[in-house]
């Protein structure tokens, strides 16, 4: 591990101060990512500003619209289990109990899982020479390499890496919004626009300015959100990554879907909004044939490589599946 100075901030601006006063410097949440890519070698923040006593650690009723408003440093663990999340935002809580170990998320925060970095095998190894994200301009070890976890969607022949987290999955179905604080204000991001597909660029991962600290998230009030699911496929029970996972959630108008939030994890370099399968699930009858039909629809121009092409059937019918539960089919 290379050498770096820590700081710890007792109030936000201290904080934002803090890392814009460095030219390589990070805040540290629950560190349960940051530190380990900094074990390994692949980052190497020269000051960690550590942001654990900032006041950002409620789960609140926004006024007026019914929403929710998650603050940034609210551990994984508390979030899957509060009251409000559990009730009107199901899909939420079940993604988040699906994620690494509970240990894991009793550190984890909410702004540090929106920025944990890919799990490709060739960004977290700095021995192998080739990756977009460490080194541009080295090439994609993936492409051509071992690819079984990579992605099918929205890629580039920059990168192929997917975005790990679950709860950034359930978000984007929720239509949820970031907000950050920099030097020069607060703004919003929707989490549709927080995360980048590679393009050019891999190593850009976000919309978010180096010194901006995201200070919460906030979640549209969404009645119908009650009625949602989360599945994770995965090659272990717990513990592992996402293969493949969905966001699902429908709002019932009579014998018919009126409308469906569908979000897919592991096929992505950010969390996928599929968009068109849910614009083929409005109006239909909730059946084998209207889900399989949406999931057709989305992956049509899915792109597999050697070792991943089993993942476009595998979203399929993990599309499926999550529909059938979501409608009360088993
Ligand atoms: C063994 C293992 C298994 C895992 N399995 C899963 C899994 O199955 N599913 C899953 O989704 N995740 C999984 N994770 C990842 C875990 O969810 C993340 O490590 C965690 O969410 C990161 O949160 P943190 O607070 O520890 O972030 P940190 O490690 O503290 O920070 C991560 C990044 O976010 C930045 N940051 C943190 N907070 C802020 C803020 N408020 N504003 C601006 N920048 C900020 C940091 O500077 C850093 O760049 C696993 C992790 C491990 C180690």
């Amino acid at each position: 591990m290379n050498p770096f100075t820590y700081s710890r901030a007792s109030d936000q601006q201290t904080a934002i101060n803090g890392v814009a006063a460095h030219e390589h410097a990070k805040y540290l949440g629950g560190g349960t990512n940051l530190i380990d890519l900094m074990k390994m070698g692949v980052e190497h923040p020269e000051q960690l500003v550590d942001i654990n006593r900032l006041d950002l650690t409620k789960v609140e009723q926004l006024p007026g619209n019914g929403g929710v408003r998650i603050g940034a440093l609210v551990r994984n663990s508390d979030l899957a289990e509060h009251n409000l999340i559990k009730t009107n935002y199901p899909v939420l809580s079940e993604a988040l109990l699906s994620g690494a170990s509970p240990q894991l998320r009793n550190l984890a925060t909410t702004g540090g899982n929106l920025l944990q970095r890919t799990r490709c095998y060739y960004f977290y190894d700095p021995a192998f020479p080739m990756c977009n994200k460490r080194d541009p301009g080295s090439g994609c070890g993936a492409l051509e390499g071992y690819n079984r976890i990579h992605a099918i969607l929205g890629q580039s022949d920059k990168c192929i890496a997917v975005h790990p987290s679950d709860m950034c999955v359930a978000m984007a179905a929720l239509e949820a919004v970031v907000r950050v604080q920099g030097p020069n204000g607060e703004r919003t991001i929707r989490l549709a626009d927080f995360h980048r597909l590679p393009g050019e660029t891999p190593q850009v991962e976000t919309n978010l300015q180096p010194n901006e600290l995201i200070t919460a998230v906030d979640l549209p009030a969404l009645p119908f959100a009650k009625r949602s699911h989360y599945l994770k496929v995965r090659d272990r029970a717990s513990y592992a990554f996402a293969l493949v996972s969905v966001a699902a959630i429908l709002e019932m108008d009579g014998g018919r879907i009126k409308s469906a939030r569908v979000a897919l994890g592991g096929v992505a370099h950010k969390p996928w909004r599929a968009h068109k399968a849910e614009q083929a699930l409005g109006g239909k009858e909730p059946n084998d044939a209207s889900f399989r039909a949406a999931a057709e629809a989305e992956l049509a121009n899915a792109h597999g490589y050697k070792y991943n092409s089993f993942k476009i059937e595998l979203t399929k019918r993990a599309i499926t599946q999550a529909l059938r539960t979501v409608a009360g089919m088993g």
